[in-house]
């Protein structure tokens, strides 16, 4: 039931990003999702592309808001970052996707690892490593079991940036960079940091078919990343002959559209016992 309250009429006008009143109500009613338990979690699964099984999934938030229904994260991750909430939303998932791996294992599936996307400002937090610690502990999961996913943005304080993947790889969690390609890197890092796998960006996979550059790029990724034994997944795979150039060029996981796009943890659950 809308009423005709000014802060209704902000809040319901399309772009949340303009006003800013619209900007605060959404941060108030972000603050009251965590307590009431409105966000939800998917799951995109993660295919070796030799074997075709699956070997990880990515959790996904979502915002079961009462009056909005299914909001994306493209519409509120930016905003929680700016205001400092995305640290509380980030503990809420990390904590969810490890309870629900565990649960998943212990109800006899196949042992995956579950990639949890990691915002700057949970990077940026000086006990990390111990809040993640705390999580694997108290959730029983193993920490191989976890993967988190950072970006190229994050690398920036590179002393920083060091410390905290040691403290990391040393809980024994997995270090993904996600939408590689997108932001600064350099080999410096790919070299000297505790990397396990690159994600390579949906841009490039997107248009490995009618761009020859991005195929180039493509295919140089992989062969980098494989010399410096790091493992390479795509992202955004949505054609069988997207999923056929990165076979060819030896890719060895992809995710996307093409074998499924995000999931509920109960298809998750069938998926991974057929
Ligand atoms: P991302 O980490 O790059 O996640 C991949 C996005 O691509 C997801 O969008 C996924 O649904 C979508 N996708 C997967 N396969 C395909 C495909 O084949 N084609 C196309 N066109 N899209 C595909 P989603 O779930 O809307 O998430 C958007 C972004 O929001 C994520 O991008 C990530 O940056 C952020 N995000 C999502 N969940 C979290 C979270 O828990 N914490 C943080 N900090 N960020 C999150
Ligand atoms: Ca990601
Ligand atoms: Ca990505
Ligand atoms: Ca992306």
């Amino acid at each position: 039931v809308k009423e005709n309250g000014k802060n209704d009429c902000l809040f319901y006008s399309e772009d949340w990003s303009n006003s800013s009143m619209a900007r605060l109500t959404l941060q108030h009613e972000m603050y009251r999702a965590i307590q009431r338990k409105e966000f939800v979690l998917m799951y995109q699964p993660q295919y070796d592309l030799a074997t075709g099984a699956i070997i990880g999934a990515e959790a996904l938030v979502r915002w079961n808001h009462p009056e909005r229904g299914i909001v994306s994260p493209s519409e509120f991750i930016s905003l929680a970052e700016e205001s400092g909430m995305i640290v509380q939303i980030g503990d809420w998932v990390l904590e969810e996707a490890c309870r629900q791996n565990k649960e998943w294992q212990d109800s006899g599936l196949p042992p995956i690892p579950i990639s949890v996307n990691l915002s700057l400002r949970q990077f940026m937090q000086r006990d990390l490593a111990a809040r993640i610690a705390a999580i694997l502990d108290h959730t029983g999961l193993e920490p191989k079991y976890l993967d988190l996913e950072i970006t190229e943005s994050m690398t920036m304080d590179l002393a920083h940036v060091a410390r905290c993947l040691v403290e990391l790889t040393n809980l024994g969690v997995g270090i993904s960079v996600d939408d590689f390609g997108t932001g600064y890197s350099s080999f410096h890092y790919l070299k000297n940091f505790p990397i396990d796998r690159l994600k390579i960006d949906r841009s490039f996979v997107r248009d490995i078919q009618q761009d020859p550059s991005d195929a180039e790029i493509v295919a140089a990724i992989i062969a980098m990343a494989h010399s410096l034994d790091i493992q390479v997944i795509a992202e955004g795979v949505e054609t069988e002959a997207q999923m056929a150039f990165l076979k060819h060029h030896n890719c060895d996981e992809m995710q996307g559209y093409y074998w499924s796009p995000p999931v509920s943890s109960r298809n998750i659950e069938q998926l991974l016992s057929a």
